[in-house]
């Protein structure tokens, strides 16, 4: 059961990926999930994106912007004004997600994230 549980988040995630890949327009190749220590997720410019399996612990929302942010990364390698332009075009809340995110820090996972939920990410 439990395996199942996760195996389905997993392909929850991956659905979630192919579904901005599409609407970005972008060629992801591959998405691995797995555990990472310091970061949400990574991604290479030939379209191999890593996301942590932590992300099927945060609200839905958090993980969308994750998966959003690599992918526009492979149309925008760094943060600048073009990047941000993407984002608010397509997740115009997306600064408030990434202070919920933010504030969930990569190992105080689930302190603050009642008082995310229940603030605007869900
Ligand atoms: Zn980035």
């Amino acid at each position: 059961m439990k395996t199942e549980d996760v195996l389905n988040n997993t392909t929850d995630l991956k659905s979630e990926v192919w579904r901005w890949a599409d609407c970005l327009g972008v060629k992801v190749h591959e998405v691995h999930v797995r555990q990472m220590r310091r970061k949400w997720a990574s991604i290479s410019t030939n379209g191999r994106l890593t996301l942590n399996t932590e992300l099927l612990n945060l609200p839905a929302q958090l993980a969308e912007f994750v998966i959003v942010h690599e992918l526009v990364h492979l149309l925008v390698p760094n943060h600048g004004k073009l990047f941000k332009g993407y984002m608010s075009a397509y997740l115009p809340d997306w600064q408030e997600r990434q202070k919920c995110l933010n504030e969930e820090g990569i190992t105080g996972l689930g302190k603050s994230l009642e008082a995310c939920k229940t603030l605007s990410c869900e």
